[in-house]
């Protein structure tokens, strides 16, 4: 594939440790296939526990080093690597549509939205501060300081295979931490380019390492990472299930954790809304990604009294978008990542229309083959099926009808899952009744579209712990240290 991008040494295959280009001691590698053809694209380095250990050990070595640089000195670096990425976007962009499927104009939003982080945490970078409150001791002073926490690990999931790595690292290194970063095993070409530009933009060797690994190794590397004591946070961004075997794996060593886990959006459409408005926001919110991202919206309850309304328009809407591989002009919906998203999805179609959901558009897998899947629209959709509390990660659209705002409220809160929520209305009332009494990390109002870094992005219930992005974003990397002063 390096014949398609304009600058062929972005695409890499080894791991990235101590700032060099790092081959797996057993020179063991991994398979990474583009999901719109099956075609093979890259054999990655298949690192294990042994190489964790290097990584962890330069990431050790590098952070006094980084951490006793300036704000200023972080920040300077920082926005090298943006400015390269910027320059890169449109390699980036074809890297990641190659291993992860989505069009390439979602790839390249997702390159400027990734790069975001960076800018803004190397801008926060220099505006760290501490305090003094006013002593109750008139011969003491109270001094508060923040501190970088240390040697930071971030795995991440190939849903986004550049931003939900920027999201964690940006904030890391501005607060002065080193990383260790496992991306996944599917899509792992973005995050070894990230680091290429990282390298070129004179970041220290040891501040970002990179290991790659298969599915099994990922998980032995994941319980070294968990069980070093060297390593004092850990973020991760995946299943909600995969979250817990590391919350768990890192309580011995007490480690600090980040977690942004699964959702199941509910997106609500009142009797007041916009409709045209929110059909735009549902197409926006579902689709997007092939509907493989944990803030897409993933059940629809609407109004009685306009319910058909939104179907038709709805279904019109859906009509247009345009299935097929991402990297040809105006597809909109590329594949499922692989075939066990494709037959999940398939499951919860067949448990819906078992249960008397009825087919509006979609349903099927689409005629190009592989794990293409036809976008969906279910109606009649009741809460015993699957699809109305597991999260699909797929094109689906299950539409529930409802007749109260408190009928809702509580249909809508009914969930394990608190990331994102979503509803449209004109009434100002209703509109701070609703947002205030979602139980959700995040609610769109009147808009499918929530993302961006000056956003604290995360969720409650089992959707996680803490906040990624925003001037909240960065304490996550930062431990308060009192420092008691007797005169
Ligand atoms: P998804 O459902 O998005 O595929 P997963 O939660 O399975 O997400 O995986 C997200 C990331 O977590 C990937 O980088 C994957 O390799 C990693 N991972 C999965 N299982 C484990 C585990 N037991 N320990 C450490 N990392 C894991």
């Amino acid at each position: 594939i390096r014949h398609l991008l304009k600058d062929p040494s972005l695409f890499k295959e080894d791991a990235f440790i101590d700032g060099s280009w790092f081959k797996a001691k057993t020179g063991d590698t991994f398979a990474v296939h583009n999901p719109a053809t099956g075609e093979l694209i890259a054999q990655v380095s298949n690192l294990g526990p042994h190489e964790a250990e290097l990584a962890v050990t330069a990431a050790e070595n590098a952070f006094q080093g980084w951490k006793n640089k300036t704000g200023k000195e972080r920040a300077v670096m920082m926005r090298r690597w943006f400015d390269l990425i910027t320059q890169n976007a449109q390699d980036l962009a074809i890297l990641m549509t190659l291993e992860q499927g989505k069009p390439l104009v979602e790839a390249t939003g997702e390159v400027a939205y990734g790069a975001s982080f960076i800018e803004w945490f190397a801008e926060e970078a220099k505006r760290v501060a501490g305090s003094i409150p006013t002593t109750t001791w008139s011969d003491k002073r109270t001094i508060v300081m923040k501190q970088a926490i240390g040697v930071c690990v971030a795995i991440t999931p190939w849903n986004f295979p550049m931003a939900m790595i920027t999201r964690k690292i940006a904030p890391a290194m501005a607060a002065g931490c080193t990383i260790v970063i496992k991306p996944a095993e599917l899509t792992p070409l973005s995050a070894l380019a990230l680091a290429e530009l990282a390298l070129r933009a004179g970041i220290p060797s040891g501040v970002i390492n990179i290991l790659t690994a298969d599915a099994e190794q990922s998980i032995a590397i994941g319980k070294t990472l968990c069980a070093s004591p060297t390593v004092r946070h850990l973020s991760f961004t995946g299943s909600t299930e995969v979250g817990r075997i590391l919350m768990a794996q890192c309580a011995p060593t007490v480690k600090k954790l980040a977690l942004e886990l699964g959702g199941h959006a509910p997106f609500i459409v009142f009797e007041d809304a916009d409709i045209d408005a929110a059909v735009a926001g549902a197409v926006m919110s579902k689709y997007r990604n092939s509907g493989q991202t944990c803030v897409c919206a993933n059940r629809f309850y609407v109004h009685k009294t306009v319910h058909d309304a939104f179907v038709e328009k709805f279904a019109k809407a859906v009509q247009k978008i345009i299935v097929g591989n991402g990297m040809e002009a105006g597809i909109t919906q590329g594949p499922l990542i692989e075939p066990a998203a494709l037959e999940k999805v398939e499951r919860h179609v067949a448990d819906a229309l078992s249960k008397g959901a009825t087919l509006v558009s979609g349903g099927k897998r689409s005629a190009l083959g592989g794990t293409f899947y036809e976008p969906t629209i279910l109606t009649n959709v009741s809460n015993d099926m699957l699809i109305t509390y597991e999260e699909t990660f797929g094109p689906v659209a299950p539409i529930m009808t409802f007749e109260s705002d408190e009928e809702v409220i509580r249909l809508a809160n009914h969930s394990q899952f608190g990331l994102a929520s979503y509803f449209y209305s004109r009434d100002i009332g209703r509109i701070w009744r609703a947002a205030e009494a979602l139980e959700y990390g995040i609610v769109g109002v009147n808009t499918g579209i929530i993302s961006n870094e000056v956003a604290p992005f995360g969720g409650v219930k089992q959707s996680g712990l803490g906040r990624e992005g925003s001037i909240y974003g960065m304490d996550e990397y930062l431990e308060l240290k009192y420092v008691c002063l007797g005169l």
